[in-house]
Formats: structure tokens, sequence, C-alpha cells
């Protein structure tokens, strides 16, 4: 299954059902930029995807795609991270 890397946007062969939309490459930067969301979703639980962009530097939608991953879930209004 060939799928686009959501930082580098490269295409990259996906060789298993691994959740994480990310090429090897950009595999650290993705758990980097997830560990962060989840520690800034501790200190401000009620955010938005634009404010934990804002915050962290990145963009809405790469957080976004963290829902979609079901890394993080949102529900009324508010992120929170699922279980492993
Ligand atoms: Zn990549």
């Amino acid at each position: 299954m060939i799928c686009i890397c959501k930082h580098c946007q490269k295409q990259y062969i996906k060789k298993n059902n691994f959740y994480t939309a990310t090429c090897e490459a950009c595999r650290p930067v993705d758990d980097m930029i997830f560990a962060q969301i989840v520690a800034y979703l501790k200190n401000y639980p009620n955010s938005n995807a634009m404010q934990i962009g804002d915050a962290l530097g990145i963009k809405p939608m790469l957080v976004v795609k963290y829902i979609d991953e079901d890394r993080i879930r949102m529900s009324g209004g508010s992120f929170s991270r699922l279980p492993d």
C-alpha cells in the first residue's frame, strides 16, 4: 500500500497496519510531535487543533491527522489521548 507521509509528503510503502501515516525517516519526528501534543493536552485539556498548532508551531491539520489515526480523540471540543 502506497501512502503519503504527513510530514515530508513523500510516498512510502506501508508495510504493515501500523496506524501512523508517516515514512520511516519521519517516525521519530512524528513520535516527538505526538508526545508534545499529549503533554500540551495535559496542561490545557480544552484546547482545539488551532490552539495546539499555534502553541507547538505545527499545522493544525497535523493535529487533526492524529485524530484521524485514532491516537487522540476530540470530545466536547477538547482532545484526549486514547489508551494504547
Ligand atoms: Zn516522511
